[in-house]
């Protein structure tokens, strides 16, 4: 299956910047900026493998046979080299910039992030960024997202291999493990998870674009090692005004018997996210 650089805007993340990199056979849409993100006038399908490309299809006509395709797209592409990340990993570094602007997010625990620039197989000579490891239950390493430090570039890009802890076609979910266990809290993001667990100490389980249910495997998994006794799911503010995103919510719901939590940010674009709220308590 070929597809064509998209050189005008590309309609799923919007942004000119990046265009060159997003591309389309017309029936599908390779994007390089959205990885599960949600993006009016789209479904997101899945994720290539080697996690480059958020692989979406118009929602409006021949929906079923589009996703079909879709999902049986072979896309070519260079696998990141993940052991690369892993190498630098080790020498655990946080730039200042990068720190300072974890804290003001509230974090206190540093542990998944590093800064770092490495030559990579993207189609970009070199990506400095803020790495930010994925953590599946038993501290395994399942990817990395990658901010760039450059706005000429994605706003995440991701890091993977075969051969890791991920399920093959399933994305990387975090899973920030806080004091109580007895409650899991299923929100937006990767780095979300991590703010929220270091703010309210629940353990919390983060999907990109809130497809918890695109990483249902990985994310039954985790659930069973942990045994909570409770399962929450954490909307981000005005979720319920996106179609795409309650959809999700309410799959999630079903799938892994989680209440949603309303804490008046549903319809509520000014509300907090999870990760804002400072004294959340949620009792059993
Ligand atoms: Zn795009």
């Amino acid at each position: 299956m070929t597809f064509a650089i998209l050189r005008s805007n590309c309609p799923i993340c919007q942004e000119t910047h990046h265009d060159n990199y997003c591309r389309t056979n017309n029936d599908i849409y390779l994007c390089r900026g959205c990885h599960g993100d949600r993006a009016h006038g789209f479904d997101f399908v899945k994720m290539t493998d080697n996690l480059i490309w958020g692989i979406y299809v118009q929602n409006n006509r021949n929906k079923q046979k589009r996703e079909f395709k879709a999902r049986s797209a072979t896309v070519d592409n260079k696998v990141p080299d993940f052991n690369a990340y892993k190498a630098f990993e080790a020498s655990k570094t946080l730039n200042a910039i990068h720190k300072n602007k974890l804290i003001k997010r509230g974090v206190t625990d540093f542990t998944p992030y590093f800064s770092h620039t490495i030559k990579s197989d993207y189609p970009f000579a070199s990506i400095s960024g803020m790495y930010i490891k994925c953590l599946g239950y038993q501290d395994v390493t399942l990817g990395y997202q990658i901010a760039p430090d450059s706005k000429q570039l994605p706003k995440y890009l991701w890091a993977s291999k075969d051969g890791s802890a991920r399920i093959k076609g399933e994305m990387p979910v975090q899973l920030a493990k806080g004091e109580n266990k007895d409650i899991v809290i299923l929100c937006e993001g990767i780095l979300k998870p991590c703010v929220a667990r270091d703010r309210q100490q629940y353990t919390f389980i983060g999907a990109a674009g809130g497809n918890w249910v695109s990483s249902k495997k990985l994310i039954h998994k985790m659930l069973n090692a942990i045994a909570p006794k409770q399962i929450y799911i954490a909307p981000d503010a005005n979720s319920l005004n996106n179609d795409s995103i309650w959809l999700n919510i309410q799959k999630a719901s079903q799938e892994f018997n989680a209440n949603i939590l309303d804490w008046g940010q549903l319809e509520d674009k000014q509300a907090p996210d999870i990760d804002e709220l400072p004294n959340f308590v949620l009792q059993l």
